[in-house]
């Protein structure tokens, strides 16, 4: 009979490895199967290739949970000061992007390295490529049988993470086996993603693509699964819609059909510079086109299109 792990992790990517790498090095037996023929391909795409492995000012008002008490626990036990020191330890250079985000300076292949590196000190076995076709409990063990035979274990953790980008690997494998094991499911629904118009909607924005300005963005509503959110951030124009990270936050509470509401001035004012009513009483600005106006707080190009614009920009995105 094969030898029984003291735990078997499917899924091999950030999760995965760095839980194999602790408890390798507590000692314990680890094996990690994942289906992939490269192994952590979503971290080497992360952060556009340079992995934003953390933020300084990470805290659990950073996380949306329906038990915000279960990130408070993780973080106080395990802090990005701590994910900080591992860094620095593998001597991997970082610096700060915007608002404490941390980026690897070279490649997100540092951070892959550092964790194969940890489950390495840790004895950790990895498989890969390997097909998990089921997996059960028996006699208080759990049996995982893949393609390349049957693995047995005492514990079990699928870290087979999100659905985006299946053509990298992504799968809902884990939410299966929950379900399977009558755990309560939440639907998912899509996160921190940008917003795309449907085709023939806001064409006259695709000339504005590729520009940014700093906005106070405001989603969701009381009833919605984490309820309403405010932000100032940065948003991007791009040829598909709006991204940026004022939009890649706001999407966490959008409901398909509300309407996300846009201050494009907002955090230009937030930031004490001026006051929209200053702005357009001041003086020296009494005689001056709207556009140039506007232009002295956001990219000319996009003054320009608010200046033609005859009424606001309300409608629904998809
Ligand atoms: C474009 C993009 C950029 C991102 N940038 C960042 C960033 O800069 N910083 C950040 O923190 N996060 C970023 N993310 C999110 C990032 O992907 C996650 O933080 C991280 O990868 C999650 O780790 P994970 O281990 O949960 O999942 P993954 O890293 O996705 O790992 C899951 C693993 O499970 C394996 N697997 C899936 N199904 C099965 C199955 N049925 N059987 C066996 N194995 C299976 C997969 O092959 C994969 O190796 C980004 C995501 C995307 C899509």
């Amino acid at each position: 009979m094969s030898k029984t792990w003291d735990a078997i992790v499917i899924g091999g990517g950030a999760a995965g490895l760095f839980c194999a790498g602790v408890a390798g090095q507590l000692g314990k037996t680890v094996l990690v199967l994942d289906h992939a023929d490269v192994l952590c391909e979503k971290i080497r795409i992360s952060g556009g290739g340079r992995c934003n492995f953390t933020n300084l000012h990470s805290s659990p008002a950073n996380f949306l949970s329906l038990n915000p008490h279960f990130v408070k626990s993780a973080l106080a036990r395990y802090s990005a000061k701590d994910f900080i020191k591992l860094v620095q330890f593998y001597r991997i250079a970082y610096h700060e992007k915007h608002q404490g985000q941390l980026f690897c300076d070279d490649s997100a292949r540092q951070i892959i390295e550092m964790l194969l590196e940890e489950c390495a000190k840790g004895n950790v076995h990895i498989r890969h490529p390997v097909r998990v076709e089921s997996v059960s409990s028996e006699a208080g063990e759990w049996v995982v049988k893949t393609n390349a035979g049957i693995e047995r274990s005492k514990s079990l953790v699928m870290a087979t993470g999100g659905l985006p980008v299946p053509a990298i690997g992504a799968t809902a494998y884990s939410l299966d086996i929950a379900k399977q094991f009558g755990l309560k499911v939440i639907e998912p629904r899509p996160a921190l993603v940008p917003l795309s118009f449907t085709s023939g909607e806001f064409d006259n924005l695709i000339e504005l693509s590729g520009l940014s300005l700093p906005v106070r963005i405001a989603a969701g509503s009381k009833g919605n699964r984490y309820g309403a959110c405010r932000f100032n951030e940065d948003l991007l124009l791009t040829h598909k819609g709006l991204s940026g990270p004022a939009v890649l936050q706001a999407s966490s509470y959008w409901t398909e059909g509300e309407v996300i509401h846009i201050d494009w001035l907002g955090a230009v004012e937030a930031n004490g510079r001026f006051s929209c009513d200053e702005l357009f009483n001041n003086e020296d600005n009494r005689l001056k086109l709207t556009e140039n106006i506007l232009a002295s707080v956001m990219p000319l190009r996009l003054s320009k299109a608010f200046a033609e614009q005859k009424k606001p920009i309300r409608k629904k995105m998809g």
